[in-house]
């Protein structure tokens, strides 16, 4: 069963909602109750002024009775008249002596255990939660002569704080909800907008496949954020995706093209032989002619058989101490014979001792490749002159020929498989495999194959392998 998962625009918003919320809430009680508290806190402090200024007068009076008008005896010690305020002393036999109720209650119930507190001298707060409206109460013993006399209770309504509180609460709630709701809604906008690029890649990836790879992501212009770059990622990708399929079908092109022309020669040379009764020499001739052709696709197929090994870092390095001097002198003197032929002088000049660690074989048939190239494009009476020296640490080989060069147009191109200069050279040229195998064989050795050249000035191709 496909299990669902929520869009991450969706996660995204409800994260930002939800830790939103929880801070919110929790500050927004912290201020509930920190804002309950003073309030409260500021209403015992009231109430407690009031009995104590009660306690301290009525002390003075030493007992006298002063309740013929409470009222009056009230503004007199209090200065003002007290406003919403329930006061009243009792006696020490708990009788109540004298009243005030300036609040809109009913009788205010006299709890006994709370006069049984005082009467021991102590002061007691109380909540009054069944008396309406709800009271906050003091009450105070009055001393003489560490006697309590009588008691002294204060009492404040609560409705006005009852009234601020759920003012403030309200006005909590409605602010975390807007606060809340325009966090969904602008970071759900948001998020939809940050992930518009992800949904265009997911679009254009469906869309993609070998035989469509022109699919782009419309990014736009300047978008240089997480996203932009993603999708520039996604696009450069892309085209080099393009690249690979282009060049892995130019491949197959220039293998299939390379194998044909050998064997629709070979196949022409024995229909041909076949056609009548041929002499022995003539099957012979005929067999050697086949002989060549078989040995040009082996070796094309060797060739490639390496340079897919090199790319999948398949093939083994047999890696010894090589002196270089040695190597080229070598490789000059094998081709030698070979320049003869095609009446081009192979010169070895200014060999310098120098050592390197490298797969022989190899080394040698890099070399071979490029003075090969000299000899086999140079001109007859021409030149291919070797030479090896040591620069910055690292051991050169240059070989130089008088040929007829290669153009800027073809230079970029040589080291690239199957690439030759001139296609409508004679096939015996090659199969355009030699640099490239050499180019890999350079870089096997951490070392570089560069080439200048000049049309018709003839080319220097340079090697640079690290000395020992
Ligand atoms: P090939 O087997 O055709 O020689 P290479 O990979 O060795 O293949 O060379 C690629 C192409 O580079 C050649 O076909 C040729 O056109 C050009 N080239 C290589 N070396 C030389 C050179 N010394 N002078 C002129 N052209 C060269």
């Amino acid at each position: 069963m496909k299990s669902f998962s929520l869009p991450i625009k969706w996660k995204l918003t409800l994260w930002y909602g939800g830790i939103l919320a929880l801070i919110l809430v929790t500050f927004s009680s912290g201020v509930y109750i920190y804002f309950q508290n003073s309030l409260q806190k500021s209403i015992d402090t009231k109430i407690k002024s009031i009995a104590e200024v009660l306690a301290s007068s009525m002390t003075e009076a030493h007992g006298q009775s002063l309740f013929g008008n409470f009222e009056r005896y009230l503004e007199n010690a209090l200065g003002k008249k007290p406003k919403g305020k329930f006061i009243q002393i009792i006696d020490a036999s708990g009788k109540i002596g004298a009243r005030l109720n300036d609040l809109e209650a009913e009788a205010v119930p006299v709890s006994f255990v709370t006069l049984e507190r005082a009467l021991k001298g102590e002061t007691v707060y109380e909540t009054l939660e069944s008396a309406r409206p709800r009271l906050r109460m003091i009450t105070m013993p009055i001393l003489d002569a560490k006697k309590v006399t009588s008691i002294v209770q204060v009492g404040s309504s609560l409705e006005e704080f009852e009234d601020t509180m759920k003012r403030l609460l309200i006005i909590m709630i409605i602010s975390i909800i807007t606060s809340i709701s325009a966090t969904i809604v602008v970071g759900y906008f948001m998020a939809k907008k940050t992930m518009k690029p992800v949904d265009q890649i997911r679009r254009a990836a469906v869309k993609i496949s070998s035989t469509n790879l022109d699919e782009r992501i419309d990014i736009k212009k300047g978008r240089k954020d997480e996203m932009g770059r993603l999708a520039e990622t996604f696009n450069a990708m892309i085209s080099r995706l393009k690249d690979s399929f282009q060049r892995i079908n130019q491949f197959s092109i220039d293998v299939s093209h390379e194998l044909k022309t050998p064997l629709t020669i070979l196949k022409g040379e024995t229909e041909l032989a076949l056609r009548k009764e041929r002499t022995n020499e003539e099957y012979i001739r005929s067999l050697q002619s086949n002989l060549e052709e078989i040995d040009r696709m082996s070796r094309i197929i060797d060739d490639l058989l390496l340079l897919s090994k090199a790319e999948t870092k398949d093939i083994g390095m047999n890696l010894d101490k090589i002196e270089l001097r040695d190597l080229v002198a070598d490789v000059c003197l094998n081709m030698k014979l070979f320049g003869e032929n095609k009446g081009v002088d192979v010169v070895v000049r200014e060999l310098e001792d120098i050592r390197i660690i490298g797969d022989e074989l190899k080394l040698r048939r890099m070399i071979t490749n490029v003075v090969e190239n000299g000899i086999k494009y140079g001109h007859p009476g021409g030149h291919v002159t070797v030479s090896s020296c040591k620069q910055n640490g690292f051991a050169c080989i240059n070989v130089e020929d008088d040929g007829p060069g290669i153009s800027p147009e073809d230079i970029k191109y040589i080291f690239d498989r199957f690439y030759r200069a001139d296609r409508s050279r004679k096939r015996e040229s090659g199969s355009g495999l030699g640099l490239s195998i050499s180019k890999w064989i350079a870089e096997a050795h951490n070392g570089t194959i560069e080439v200048e050249s000049k049309p018709a000035a003839g080319s220097l191709f340079t090697i640079k392998l690290p000395m020992s």
